[in-house]
């Protein structure tokens, strides 16, 4: 009987969130939680598909684990996430060790799934929902205590023409408040510090009359000693009454995750986003009028379908202009099943492809700097999430801008909020020292 279950996450937040809403299911079954891959009866993969990158090491990932059937007879192998809405029946074609398929919105059926497979050889699950499935779910895995994601809604409908997200976690569907404002209240119970609320687009969260920018402004006020942050929000979708909730509650970061893709107005037209350059430098221009010190990070893609060396330059002068506090960047690969990988021509070299993503990497870099600098002298409230990864006497933690602080231990206790002056900088992370 399958009885040990053993999670593997790769991708984004939405996946470590969503993990941890399996984790629930299966514990809630009956299950048994185990780190150790070997002990495990049943190992679940939850996958994404947003490169070809990142999905390339989990294919070879298949092949690793795969050899564990032969030490355990009983061992069932899950495939959960977007890989499985992405390639459905073709995943059991191809890797004919694989027992379960799952896409996102079908999580609540694995145990049954599990059940079934006792007298069954496969079985998939992969349909999508219009309606958000897991409201009355409190996720339970692998939070740290101190910040927790909470997922507002799933899916998207911008159909961005490089993006394969509507196709493997559906159309956009926002969650009930009172959940969320539940899960919120449950986490300050426990002790949590930080929420960090998720979506493909957070501003464009809408459940009856409720938008974004109330929602956030409910959150604010139920739980006012956590702190609030929230990704990713969709450019065009940032309005005025969002910028006042973020400025007027003090437990609201002061950050926001704004993905350009591109400052070519060429490209930006043929991702189908659903705005200019012009307005995106207008939306940055009302940020930082409303919320002067506020950090903007974005995602930036190079070697889009056609793009020219002029295109890329126009990424390059846009960057330039903006600054932003830092970027995800990432070269195109064509997605199949999406408009670009049907009709647009994927032209751009592979290697062309890199030294452009390289120079915008180098170009950012020197722009975070820049941004992080400004921190210098300044006294910022942090959160202490642990000890430091390189110096043991030192914690790490974050200011309200997203920034990482380190600085020298003393007898606060992680989790708890301390002022730290800045005093230097690295490329990448401030220097702080804690006010006694
Ligand atoms: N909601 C976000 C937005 O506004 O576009 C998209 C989030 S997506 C999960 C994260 C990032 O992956 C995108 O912003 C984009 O930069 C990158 N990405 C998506 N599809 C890609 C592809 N086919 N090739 C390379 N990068 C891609």
């Amino acid at each position: 009987m399958t009885k040990y279950f053993y999670i593997e996450t790769y991708g984004c937040q939405m996946n470590i969130y969503d993990s941890d809403i399996i984790c629930s299911i299966l514990l809630k079954s009956g299950f048994i939680k185990t780190s150790n891959l070997k002990k495990a009866d049943l190992i679940l993969l939850n996958t994404c598909s947003i490169r070809e990158k990142p999905e390339k090491k989990i294919f070879n990932r298949f092949i690793e684990i795969r050899f564990l059937k032969k030490q355990n007879k009983n061992l069932k192998i899950g495939i959960v996430g977007c890989l499985a809405t992405h390639y459905k029946n073709k995943i059991f074609e191809k890797f004919k060790f694989i027992d379960l398929i799952v896409g996102p919105d079908s999580y609540k059926n694995i145990p049954a799934m599990i059940k079934k497979l006792n007298t069954k050889n496969k079985e998939i699950d992969v349909r999508l929902a219009n309606k958000e499935r897991y409201s009355n779910i409190i996720p339970n895995g692998v939070r740290n205590g101190i910040s927790a994601f909470i997922s507002i809604m799933r899916g998207c409908d911008n159909m961005c023409t490089f993006c394969i997200v509507p196709y493997t976690r559906g159309r956009e569907k926002s969650r009930n408040p009172n959940s969320i404002l539940k899960e919120c209240k449950l986490l300050y119970k426990k002790g949590y510090k930080e929420i960090i609320l998720l979506g493909q687009n957070v501003d464009a969260y809408f459940w009856q009359n409720i938008k974004f920018f109330q929602l956030l402004e409910l959150i604010a006020t139920t739980v006012p000693f956590m702190r609030i942050r929230f990704l990713t929000s969709y450019p065009s979708n940032i309005s005025k009454n969002l910028l006042k909730v973020v400025k007027k509650y003090s437990n609201i970061c002061k950050h926001f995750h704004l993905p350009m893709q591109s400052g070519s107005p060429r490209i930006l037209s043929l991702m189908r986003r659903k705005y200019t350059v012009e307005e995106f430098l207008l939306i940055i221009k009302m940020i930082k009028q409303m919320i002067p010190d506020c950090s903007i990070s974005s995602d930036i893609m190079t070697g889009f379908c056609t793009e020219t060396q002029e295109d890329h330059i126009e990424t390059i002068r846009i960057m330039n202009i903006i600054k932003f506090n830092y970027s995800y960047m990432f070269k195109y690969s064509s997605r199949q099943g999406t408009y670009a990988s049907r009709k647009l021509k994927d032209n751009v070299p592979n290697s062309l492809k890199l030294s452009r993503l390289n120079e915008i990497i180098r170009i950012q870099r020197s722009h975070s700097f820049y941004r992080l600098k400004q921190n210098i002298g300044k006294i910022q409230e942090v959160l202490i999430e642990g000890i430091s990864k390189k110096d043991e006497n030192y914690y790490f933690g974050r200011n309200y801008n997203n920034d990482i602080i380190v600085f020298q231990k003393d007898k606060s206790h992680i989790g708890s909020y301390k002022k730290v002056k800045i005093i230097n900088s690295t490329l990448t992370t401030l220097i702080g020292e804690i006010i006694p």
